[in-house]
């Protein structure tokens, strides 16, 4: 009888981060998180899923996003309307507001996980996807602005990527906004046989976003369109140009993007984007913006706030292409061992030498079997360990175990006998006391109770 069963594979557009990956992505995310905290921003998990209409009130009914790239689906258990998060401003908002955290001060908060939105999958375009982002709520000056473009400059720098540019621009107020579109809507107008259809239909509903338009046919239209820039009032014009003095007395270049805009309803005064020309058409790898409206827009009390999210799979395929090599993530101790009895010894002394910091990986039986000695040894040299611990019928009958160092230029001379309860020690002090130059842990951490 054959039930040979078809393969289900990965939805379309949601990747698999693989082990091979996997210590990028960790060197990723443990700059990122050290960065943050050195600027004393606190992190905040939100759930994944959460009410569709969330979603279209902090982004924007006419939006890429709310029109045409969300999950939504109707639980079926009780009706409930419900979308998986597109993004992670939405839900740090309701966060903040649901838990009137604002109240008691600013806060500087960050968040990380996976975002889901229906786009054509593509280099650099996926429909799970994963974010870094910051929120800073309760700050209304050009500093915390600067703040967050400066931790994103130190974020690069720590990663050792050196091609990402800021493009910079002020997008104004409302009321700004609203003569600016005005005198768009006119322009465009005036020029109606050159939009395509698309940017027609944004024409009443969102004027600004066909500014932000990749039709290249359009290019030299929005290049000669009236430019919000100079629409900005007193207000808004101090804070920008606060921002660009505290840019320049710190030395972050910028260029000044008039056609930058935040396709979200409720961005206001600064918008940012980091991009990089090493990625191909997706090079930009962070966005942000300030967005004073939206926590009243939640029932809040009137409060500030401004953000940006970083592109997580962006930021890693620059990292391949010119990061510093992540480590391999490598153990400490491979446990070698012959026989049932000396099986059980090793799990013993593997917890022991685990209790005392150490990372070990012990030998465990395949369907092949439990391996002969020099297959478990073959295993041994290729996990990276620093060291094997051998356990077989001598040793467990004196006693001891064999200790072999596995890394030295002249690995075959190393071998020592140790007695069991001394193995511990042994390891700790050649393991810990830099007898193992190019280890890559950090053992700061490691305690040893005897
Ligand atoms: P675009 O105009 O390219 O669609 P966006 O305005 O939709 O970008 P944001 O909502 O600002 O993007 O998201 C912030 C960052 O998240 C982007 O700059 C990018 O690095 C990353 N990002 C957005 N969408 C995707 C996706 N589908 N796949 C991978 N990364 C993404
Ligand atoms: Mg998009």
């Amino acid at each position: 009888m054959s039930d040979k069963k078809e393969k289900i594979v990965a939805i379309k557009g949601m990747n698999d981060i693989l082990p091979a990956d996997a210590p990028l992505w960790e060197l990723f995310e443990n700059t990122a998180e050290s960065v943050l905290k050195s600027y004393g921003y606190q992190k905040i998990v939100t759930p994944i899923v959460e009410e569709t209409g969330l979603f279209a009130r902090a982004i924007g009914a006419v939006t890429d996003i709310v029109e045409k790239e969300m999950y939504s689906f109707t639980d079926s258990m009780n009706g409930d309307q419900l979308t998986l998060r597109p993004e992670g401003t939405a839900g740090v908002v309701r966060a903040v507001v649901e838990h009137n955290m604002a109240y008691d001060g600013p806060k500087r908060l960050w968040y990380k996980g996976p975002m889901f939105r229906h786009e054509r999958p593509q280099r650099g375009r996926y429909r799970q996807f994963f974010q870094f982002g910051a929120e800073a709520i309760g700050f209304s000056g050009p500093d915390i602005d600067a703040e967050l473009i400066m931790l994103c400059r130190r974020l690069w720098d720590d990663l050792g990527l050196d091609e990402i540019r800021l493009e910079l621009n002020s997008i104004g107020n409302a009321e700004e906004r609203q003569r600016h579109r005005a005198d768009l809507i006119a322009y465009f107008e005036a020029n109606i046989d050159v939009l395509d259809a698309e940017a027609k239909r944004r024409l009443h509903a969102n004027p600004l976003r066909i500014l932000d338009t990749k039709n290249p046919a359009m290019q030299d239209l929005v290049n000669a369109a009236p430019k919000l820039l100079d629409y900005l009032g007193e207000e808004s014009l101090a804070h920008f140009n606060g921002l660009k003095q505290i840019l320049d007395a710190n030395n972050v270049q910028y260029t000044v993007n008039p056609r930058l805009v935040r396709g979200l309803d409720y961005y206001n005064r600064t918008v940012f984007e980091w991009v990089t020309d090493a990625l191909g058409a997706q090079g930009t790898v962070c966005a942000g913006g300030r967005y004073d409206p939206l926590i009243e827009t939640f029932g809040g009390k009137p409060t500030p706030g401004i953000g940006f999210a970083m592109g997580i799979e962006r930021l890693i395929e620059l990292m391949k292409a010119q990061g510093e090599p992540a480590e391999p993530s490598q153990c400490d101790v491979y446990m070698v061992h012959q026989g049932d009895e000396a099986r059980m010894k090793a799990f013993i002394l593997a917890e022991r030498i685990r209790d005392a910091g150490l990372d070990v990986v012990l030998h465990c039986a395949t369907p092949a079997g439990a391996g002969s000695f020099k297959s478990q040894m073959k295993k041994a040299d290729g996990s990276g360990a620093a060291f094997a611990v051998i356990l077989g019928e001598d040793e467990v009958a004196n006693g001891t175990v064999a200790i072999k160092a596995l890394r030295e230029a002249d690995a075959a001379a190393q071998q020592n006998t140790v007695a069991f309860d001394e193995a511990v020690d042994y390891l700790v002090d050649q393991i810990v006391s830099g007898h193992d130059h190019d280890h890559g842990h950090d053992h700061e951490h490691v305690h040893y109770h005897p």
